[in-house]
């Protein structure tokens, strides 16, 4: 046996790289050493190492034959981070030497790294995790929120409280990035004639690094500390603080690391001023003027936007702007009205706000939306930008979005697919021949793996409801006999789980009280909802929604049959989408740019039944899940909603629910099985993150980094 010094050394290497979090038998390891500790501390192995005694270590390490895991687990990751054997080395030219720098507001990469609120933040996880596993280089750049989104709770009136805990900085995966002699790197930005300084952090994930600037430092006054705590919080004013650290203090903290990007990518406007402060550089090092900087940089950089909502895009008024940077247009040798131009689709407007999507646009090379859709609804969004141009040739394309497949896929399915898809599976997961073999995994052997996932996600609703319950005071005999009534694993049982913006109309459902009554309530085919979601602190609208569905969980006909979960994360939606039957979006069409949530869910058999809107509408070919027809956009929003409405019964009780259960004598449902593989077949590979990330690399970070300086299309 090894000492157990040598052993924790092993198990502080594996948890100091996220790697870890996509190879489940190797967080199985942190979870057999003492599982109560391993859910206490939310599934983070730096955490649990701190707690976790050097007696204990040796105990469980011994009985339960852990060391040769521990020892494989270290080797693999090893083999992991030390192999060319990949894509990237194959045909990521430039890139290896100068990376991609992808810029984003947000990180979704585990549950115990709080640095993100929803699905932007899980894509570019997803994103980091892919260009990793694929092997092209790439150094994410975001802030460090200490106190991360917020943890979301339900009063004993169903209205949600936002609570902020702090989290300890020895238990998360980060380190100081350091300079070349070692010396932990700061950078300093301007907000106005006031500079501020930042830290920067270092997290790995896999081949993959992220940066974290944190204005959370002695050098910085106190009102100055406290800009990147939390995400989506504060005023104007602290927004514009947070993204000037972001992107001109992204720009610094990666030249002060001696990075030098091929590529900008920005994952959303949040991040522009990155553009001016390469620009700037540009003009400062190589002596070119504006213009010329603008146009090199530009045909470096790619913009990825994500919002269909005009609401949706940040936007600045001009004297926040000159406040807050004034000193950046003054070193770009711009007036104020050239300045504000950058960000106006009529620079000449004066009342027009500085738009951070606008300038995006306008600067980088390369831009598009995240699914077929999106990219017609950006076109013709942003054609003021391009006045002379018919809307198909407006310069934005699209990549549609995809997740990382072994983030997201259930263990259970994943060793179905290891035995039928061959063991190299995973090198191959965008590859559509490879899927085709699932159609030969029998109904059985599915079906059987979804009841065992059900039943897992019907533990983890009990579990967690008795927690909210007693939390919120309910007597814990109440609160557990509750508990045990609540969903029925024989029923079929849909998924809800997004944000609470009130355009995904989470209780669209709700609608027609009488019909959804009747649904849920038949005897011979009952069907049972779970809920979770967290609304914006300042959406009331999103709040209100919330509140009407934790009322109606604790009312007849309701009580056992609908079920709110508190505080949806990365967590909350892994056991969400790999138990579920069906999983439920009926956004307003087209609002939602992409989703990536229904993804996730074909991976582990649940199938969609989803409004014919962002990826779902270029999904979905009539037998791969279930479409809600609905008319379309509406001008009265309300109508809209209520047709929808019908649309969604129309499809629930004429389609879904016959199929589930026309079960055979071993309650196999063959014609839904069939759908489930066919679900596979058609999409796995093509909403995957891997596939992804390869469209980014052919079709704009090569060209970007080769220096080809020509417009993305349209189409
Ligand atoms: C996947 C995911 C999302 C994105 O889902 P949508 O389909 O875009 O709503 C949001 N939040 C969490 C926690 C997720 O895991």
């Amino acid at each position: 046996m090894e000492p157990t010094s040598s052993l924790r050394a092993r198990l502080d290497t594996i948890a100091g790289n996220l790697w870890w979090c996509w190879h489940p038998e190797v967080g199985d390891i942190f979870r057999d050493l003492d599982p109560d500790l391993w859910r206490g501390m939310n599934h983070n192995p730096v955490a649990f190492l701190r707690r976790i005694d050097d007696q204990k270590l040796a105990e469980r390490t011994r009985a339960h034959a852990l060391e040769s895991r521990i020892l494989a687990a270290a080797r693999r990751l090893d083999e992991y981070l030390q192999s060319h054997d990949t894509w990237g080395a194959r045909y990521g030219g430039t890139l290896v030497t100068q990376p991609v720098a992808y810029f984003s507001a947000e990180f979704g990469l585990h549950e115990s790294l709080p640095l993100y609120s929803g699905g932007l933040g899980v894509l570019a996880g997803d994103h980091l995790k892919s260009a990793s596993d694929l092997g092209i280089p790439i150094v994410g750049v975001g802030l460090f929120y200490v106190l991360g989104y917020f943890t979301q709770r339900l009063d004993p009136n169903g209205w949600q409280r936002e609570e902020f805990g702090a989290t300890d900085l020895r238990d998360l995966p980060i380190q100081p990035a350091t300079d070349a002699v070692g010396r932990p790197v700061r950078i300093e930005v301007y907000f106005g004639a006031r500079p501020v300084t930042a830290a920067v952090w270092k997290v790995r994930v896999g081949r993959a690094q992220l940066l974290l600037l944190d204005t959370d430092v002695p050098e910085n006054p106190p009102e100055l500390r406290d800009i990147t705590h939390r995400l989506y919080w504060g005023d104007q004013t602290s927004r514009i603080r947070q993204e000037i650290v972001l992107g001109i203090g992204g720009v610094r903290a990666l030249k002060a690391l001696g990075i030098e990007p091929g590529v900008f990518h920005l994952n959303e406007g949040h991040s522009a001023f990155a553009l001016l402060e390469a620009v700037r550089e540009e003009m400062d090092q190589n002596g070119r003027s504006f213009e010329e900087a603008s146009h090199r940089i530009g045909s470096r950089s790619v913009f990825t936007t994500h919002t269909p909502v005009p609401a949706g895009h940040d936007r600045f008024p001009p004297a926040l702007m000159e406040e807050q940077l004034g000193w950046m247009r003054q070193a770009l040798g711009l007036t104020t009205e050239q300045f504000m131009g950058l960000g106006r689709v009529k620079p000449e407007q004066v009342d027009e706000t500085f738009c951070m999507t606008v300038i995006a646009l306008k600067v980088a090379h390369r831009a598009n939306g995240v699914s077929s859709l999106h990219g017609d609804v950006s076109r013709k969004m942003w054609n003021g930008l391009w006045p002379y141009r018919r809307v198909q040739q407006v310069p934005i394309g699209h990549i549609t979005n995809g997740v990382h497949t072994r983030s997201w896929i259930a263990p259970e399915m994943m060793n179905i697919l290891e035995r039928h898809l061959g063991p190299d599976w995973a090198r191959r997961i965008s590859r559509s021949d490879l899927w085709l073999k699932t159609m030969e995994v029998s109904p059985l052997e599915i079906w059987e793996t979804h009841q065992i996932l059900k039943a897992q996600l019907v533990d983890f609703v009990r579990r967690r409801y008795v927690e909210q319950e007693l939390r919120r005071g309910t007597d814990r005999e109440l609160a557990l006999s509750r508990a045990s009534r609540l969903l029925d694993p024989m029923a079929l049982t849909l998924g809800f789980a997004r944000r609470f913006a009130t355009y995904k109309r989470a209780t669209l459902m709700f609608r027609d009280r009488e019909r959804f009554i009747r649904m849920i309530s038949n005897p011979a085919r009952p069907v049972q909802v779970v809920f979770a979601g967290k609304s914006h602190p300042r959406d009331e609208g999103g709040k209100r929604l919330i509140q009407e569905i934790a009322h109606l969980q604790h009312e007849e006909p309701f009580l056992g049959r609908i079920v709110f979960i508190e505080d949806y994360d990365i967590n909350v939606g892994r056991h969400l989408t790999r138990g579920v039957d069906v999983w439920v979006n009926n956004p307003r069409r087209p609002e939602e740019a992409c989703g990536t949530s229904g993804m996730k869910a074909v991976l582990n058999g649940a199938l969609n039944c989803s409004i014919l809107d962002g990826w779902w509408a270029e999904a979905y070919d009539g037998r791969n899940g279930f479409a809600i027809r609905a008319p379309g956009p509406h001008e009265d929003a309300e109508l809209q909603d209520r047709r929808d409405a019908q649309g969604l019964f129309e499809v629930l009780e004429k389609e879904v629910v016959p199929l589930f259960y026309a079960q055979d004598a071993a309650r196999v449902p063959a014609g839904w099985v069939d759908r489930m593989r066919w679900a596979f077949v058609t999409m796995a590979w093509r909403y995957s993150a891997d596939r992804m990330v390869m469209d980014y690399a052919r079709e704009t970070y090569l060209p970007a980094a080769f220096g080809d300086s020509c417009r993305m299309s349209g189409h």
